[in-house]
């Protein structure tokens, strides 16, 4: 039984108000108990108990139940009302595991998987989670770190116009380079960071980069129309205060109306389509653009294309690496089909120049793809925004 978030309680009320609350959560715990099972405190905000009073899975699991809610119950302290809540790992004893310290290493292993699942919850040992490895359980660890030690950092790709081949915008994407393991790809440590509740973190650190450097941009080349696009997790959409942490980020950075935008896949918004609609409408309502990312892969509704605030389709690079001729029919009708809802449209992953040609006369806007700008670092992205300045002035 581990506490969940208790170090908050730590650094806002003090240590000393912190073990009152660890003695009331062990009080209420105890008086579940019957006289042959054990509680003891393994560690900081860690409980262990050993419950031989319960057979019955049904009866086992309705215990856990109770403790959970036990430790939910408000606690009133200092005149405030503290709600805590749990993450519970369950093992039951079998001849597989040798001794007492497997036993625990296992009920640690579930107690973790219910903290990546955001806590607040009971899982139940399942041997898979041996797998998942300390391998993860170290890197996870790692993460959480990586925002302090400035290990995380963010690049600009830039998203291309079409009709005159300038530079209308930059795509944030973020890097982790790990002090042993060198760079780590986003597509491992996103979902990472999304399993154990630090996606937020990384979110706000993106867009707050981001929102700072499209500012400066803008400040400097005198360019006010250049836009900026940052990926958001579905998990950041389920956060209530995301509304409240864009509108300081925009009020901070005062970046030009209308140019900074935010990018969601399809299976983000379709997590919790209620939700999702509630919050992004509330963005868009802020001035801020919606991108639709990764359009084509996965379960495509389309009905979300015309229920959410949608204004830049963005299709994914699969379908351009498609050989067969017929990939511009598909590419075609999902082109005029955004266009008809009022979407622009950006295509990702073009190779080559016939391709972005053939896309052109569909009269799709924009294109980013390594042909026209791998992701650059700030610094490189201000530079070609200020080249391309000086060549429409020489035009
Ligand atoms: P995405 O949002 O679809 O970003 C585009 C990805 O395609 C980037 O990969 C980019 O480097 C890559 N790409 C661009 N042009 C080409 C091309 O011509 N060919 C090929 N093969 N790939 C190209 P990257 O940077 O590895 O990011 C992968 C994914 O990680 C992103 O996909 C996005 O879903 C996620 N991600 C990155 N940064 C963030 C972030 O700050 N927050 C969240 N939630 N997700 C992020
Ligand atoms: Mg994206
Ligand atoms: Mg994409």
């Amino acid at each position: 039984i581990d506490i969940d978030r208790f170090k908050q309680v730590n650094d806002g009320l003090g240590m000393s108000a912190g073990d009152t609350i660890l003695l009331t959560l062990a009080r209420r715990i105890i008086r579940l108990t019957k006289p042959q099972d054990t509680l003891a405190r393994l560690g900081g905000d860690q409980f262990g108990l050993i419950l031989l009073s319960e057979t019955e899975p049904a009866r086992i699991a309705a215990f856990a139940e109770a403790v959970k809610a036990a430790i939910r119950a408000p606690i009133t302290f200092a005149k405030r009302e503290i709600i805590l809540t749990a993450s519970l790992g369950l093992v039951s004893w079998t001849s597989v595991q040798a001794t007492g310290e497997d036993l625990v290493k296992d009920a640690e292993l579930a107690v973790f998987q219910a903290k990546r699942f955001g806590g607040d919850r009971i899982e139940p040992f399942r041997p898979a989670f041996r797998s998942v490895g300390s391998d993860r359980l170290q890197l996870e660890s790692d993460l959480r770190r990586a925002v302090e030690r400035n290990e995380l950092s963010i690049v600009y790709q830039p998203i291309v116009q079409l009709s005159d081949m300038t530079v209308a915008g930059f795509e944030a994407l973020l890097r982790w380079e790990h002090p042993r393991r060198g760079s780590i790809p986003p597509v491992e440590f996103i979902p990472l960071a999304e399993g154990c509740n630090i996606i937020g973190q990384l979110g706000q650190f993106a867009m707050s980069q981001a929102a700072a450097q499209l500012s400066l941009w803008q400040k400097t080349t005198g360019n006010s129309t250049v836009f900026m696009s940052v990926n958001l997790s579905s998990r950041q959409i389920l956060r209530r205060d995301l509304v409240q942490e864009v509108r300081n980020i925009l009020a901070n950075s005062q970046v030009a109306k209308g140019t900074f935008k935010l990018e969601l896949t399809e299976s983000a918004v379709m997590e919790n389509p209620e939700q999702a609609v509630f919050i992004l409408d509330k963005i868009r309502s802020m001035g801020i653009g919606l991108s639709l990312d990764d359009f084509g892969t996965g379960h495509s509704s389309l009905a979300y294309l015309s229920r959410f605030p949608f204004d830049l389709l963005k299709i994914d690079k699969t379908f351009l690496h498609d050989e067969s001729p017929k990939k511009f029919v598909l590419l075609k009708s999902m082109i005029n089909m955004a266009h008809e809802l009022g979407l622009k449209v950006v295509v990702e992953g073009i190779e080559t120049d016939r391709d972005a040609l053939q896309l052109r006369q569909l009269h799709c806007e924009f294109a980013q793809s390594y042909l026209f700008g791998e992701p650059m670092s700030a610094e490189n992205a201000l530079r070609l925004l200020r080249e391309q300045n000086t060549a429409a002035v020489r035009a």
